[in-house]
């Protein structure tokens, strides 16, 4: 490996035996013993040092070494950074919460005093918070309303090797803030830049030749495993590997298998218990635990539990254990070499697509040094060696794979002028731009004058919410419908993740305690009459447990409409319900969500109007079975064809009243 001139290096001592964190069954060591035994202790002192005197460095290290936990402590305890607080930024909620939780609880403070965190709808700080953990997209529209980010004296931009479009924007509006606050002779920004990965060549010439200080970890032997074959199934493949694993090794090694998403691990995880109980005795207990972005935070801090003496743990994870949480004791790795991502191409479709698809080789190799991180390991590639060698190198920069335009919105607001020729570190795509204009365009967000682009009234309202443009402008649009309350309701509901369990095991009775709410409006209504009925009998519990409802998703979906309903107290808006006339709604999701439609077609499939790309509805819908004329979706994903997830039946006329011109131009859509 090559490493840049310049470059601070820290060696990590190495794991001694006894040294290891505390393995289950045995009492567990004291938090402060726990922070003392952590590979980048050693370092601190130096550590500290070289970033009091940095205005922009880069730390590289090994997953799991200390750099989340322990960083922001060290300098909050050297006294850097005192006049103001320290933010520390996170791709995903889920680690947002779990870090800050950890520190607090190694700090001996409550979560929201010294130490807090701020994720989308919800804020658990509080005046005497230094040390703020959030997710890279709270950060930005913070930055919105104080572009120098003023009230930070650090800013850690974590997991940067993540690249998720948040944190390069993030990139250059920190490196902005930056130089203005040394224009304006304000109390300098300090950047940190975290990475799990080596390639940091861009980062520093980005920052200005900023130094990299590397910490040097340990790492024990992994041995790598390839199928013979490729598999057609990988699910298949996951569940023998478990178990096979799970015959043969002793009982203290847990498992850690890296899947796509929070449908597949639910289902696994089903399956996994029913076959556990059917094990003979010799094979000992397992406990199945689930981790993915959208668990509540409880579930989350379970991964973190040491399993009951005797007792072995498999954890199903998405692609969030790679890098952002550390879980201990894992000594099998288990890779389907799948992610499910966002995939965008201006050119072709037009619309972002959530696909899962094979890794990248740094993710490959990410999940495979999960194993061995306290003692040597083995990671079991559910692919060929070949098809190991075709991956592509590194994931492409989210920026360059989704849609631009909830993120252009919002530079704009953030004041800049001239998206195009902002300070990107990996520049998007000239068409991904002159689409994402266009789509805020056709929402009115935006308007050309001469050869510029500004941002419209309605626009500057949209920046607002904390919500996609099209999300935004549904509710904008909804007081003119008069169905604010609705709109409210089902914005909500789409936000916090599925509020509904569905045990394939039991799909029956799913289905039987679905069919009273099931509306032949689409999945929007149907939601709604659920969140309605939940509402009637004041979220109980046992009615929750009837209705394969989720409860506590279902209490958050009150959080987060209480906070959309001040933005648009604040926004005067008028707030009103329509009752039981639910064609206002639906005419009202028509008019915000244009964009997303699709009409059937004669061979009974569908084309979605905006791309005339070929889409089917996805077997989830309520709508499987009636196959409407037309509809209006959510979100597109693609497994084995490209399915609409969450729909909404809408009339033609409607739509072409949403956008007469875009629709007579681009479909020859008539009047009915
Ligand atoms: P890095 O950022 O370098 O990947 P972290 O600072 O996240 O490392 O993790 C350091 C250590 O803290 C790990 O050993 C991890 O197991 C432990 N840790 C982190 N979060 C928690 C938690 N919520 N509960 C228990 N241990 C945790
Ligand atoms: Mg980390």
């Amino acid at each position: 490996k090559k490493f840049k001139p310049g470059s601070v290096f820290f060696r990590l001592e190495k794991n001694k035996p006894g040294m290891l964190l505390p393995r289950k069954g045995n009492v567990t060591t004291p938090i402060e013993v726990q922070r003392k035994q952590l590979p980048i202790y050693h370092a601190r002192t130096r550590l500290v040092n070289e970033l009091r005197q940095l205005h922009n460095a880069i730390v590289i290290g090994e997953t799991g070494s200390g750099k989340t936990t322990q960083i922001p402590q060290y300098l909050f305890e050297a006294g850097i950074g005192r006049q103001g607080l320290i933010a520390i930024t996170q791709p995903r909620r889920v680690a947002a919460i779990s870090l800050a939780a950890r520190v607090s609880e190694e700090k001996r403070t409550q979560l929201g005093k010294l130490v807090g965190y701020t994720v989308r709808f919800e804020d658990v700080t509080s005046p005497e918070t230094k040390l703020k953990f959030m997710t890279d997209g709270m950060l930005l529209r913070e930055a919105i309303g104080d572009p120098m980010l003023l009230r930070y004296t650090v800013v850690v931009l974590d997991e940067a090797h993540e690249r998720t479009v948040h944190t390069d924007v993030l990139f250059g509006v920190v490196k902005s803030a930056q130089r203005r606050r040394r224009e304006l002779n304000k109390i300098p920004l300090k950047v940190i830049v975290m990475s799990a990965t080596m390639d940091v060549d861009l980062f520093s010439e980005y920052f200005n030749k900023s130094p990299v200080l590397y910490l040097e970890g340990r790492q024990h032997p992994i041995q790598i495993y390839y199928t013979k074959q490729p598999q057609s199934d990988y699910l298949q493949a996951a569940l023998v590997s478990v178990f096979q694993i799970h015959q043969e090794a002793p009982q203290s090694h847990d498992i850690l298998v890296f899947m796509t998403g929070q449908e597949e691990i639910e289902a696994l995880a089903r399956t996994c218990r029913d076959i556990a109980k059917h094990l003979p005795d010799s094979c000992g207990p397992m406990v199945v635990i689930p981790l993915y972005a959208s668990l509540p935070p409880a579930q989350q801090l379970r991964v973190f539990q040491p399993a009951p003496k005797g007792c072995r743990k498999v954890i199903l994870a998405t692609n969030i254990a790679e890098t952002s949480v550390t879980i201990s004791g894992i000594k099998y790795v288990i890779d389907t070499g799948m992610v499910k991502a966002k995939r965008f191409n201006p050119g072709e479709s037009g619309l972002e697509v959530l696909a899962v698809q094979r890794v990248s080789k740094a993710q490959a190799w990410q999940r495979a040094g999960r194993a061995g991180r306290e003692d040597a390991g083995f990671c079991y590639r559910l692919y060929t060696e070949q098809e190991f060698d075709n991956l592509i190198p590194t994931t492409v920069p989210e920026i360059q794979r989704c849609n631009l335009a909830g993120v252009m919105l919002q530079l704009m607001a953030l004041g800049i002028p001239d998206v195009m020729n902002f300070d990107f570190m990996s520049k998007p795509s000239p068409e991904a731009v002159r689409s994402a204009v266009e789509h805020l365009e056709l929402l009115g967000a935006v308007e050309r004058k001469d050869a510029q682009v500004l941002l419209t009234a309605l626009g500057k309202r949209m920046a607002s919410f904390p919500l996609e443009p099209r999300y935004a402008k549904t509710i904008l649009l909804s007081a003119d419908f008069s169905c604010s309350e609705e709109i409210l309701s089902i914005v909500s509901l789409l936000s916090v993740d599925t509020v509904l369990f569905n045990p394939s095991a039991r799909r029956d009775e799913v289905l039987a305690a679905r069919k009273k709410f099931t509306s032949s409006e689409g999945d929007h209504m149907t939601l709604l009459n659920i969140y309605r009925a939940f509402k009637k009998v004041g979220g109980n519990k046992e009615w929750c447990r009837e209705n394969f409802v989720n409860s506590r998703n279902m209490g958050l979906v009150k959080d987060v409409q209480a906070q959309l309903r001040e933005i648009c107290l604040k926004l005067n808006l008028k707030l009103e319900s329509c009752g039981a006339d639910t064609g206002n709604v639906r005419r009202c999701l028509a008019h915000g969500m244009f964009i997303n439609a699709a009409e059937l077609q004669p061979d009974g499939s569908y084309l979605a109007l905006d791309t005339h790309q070929a889409v089917a509805i996805h077997p989830s819908s309520v709508l499987f079975q009636a196959k409407p004329a037309y509809v209006v979706f959510n979100e597109l994903l693609h497994t084995s064809r490209c399915y609409m997830r969450d729909l909404c039946l809408v009339d033609a006329d409607w739509l072409l009243d949403a956008a007469p011109e875009y629709f007579g131009r681009k479909l020859h859509l008539t009047r009915s």
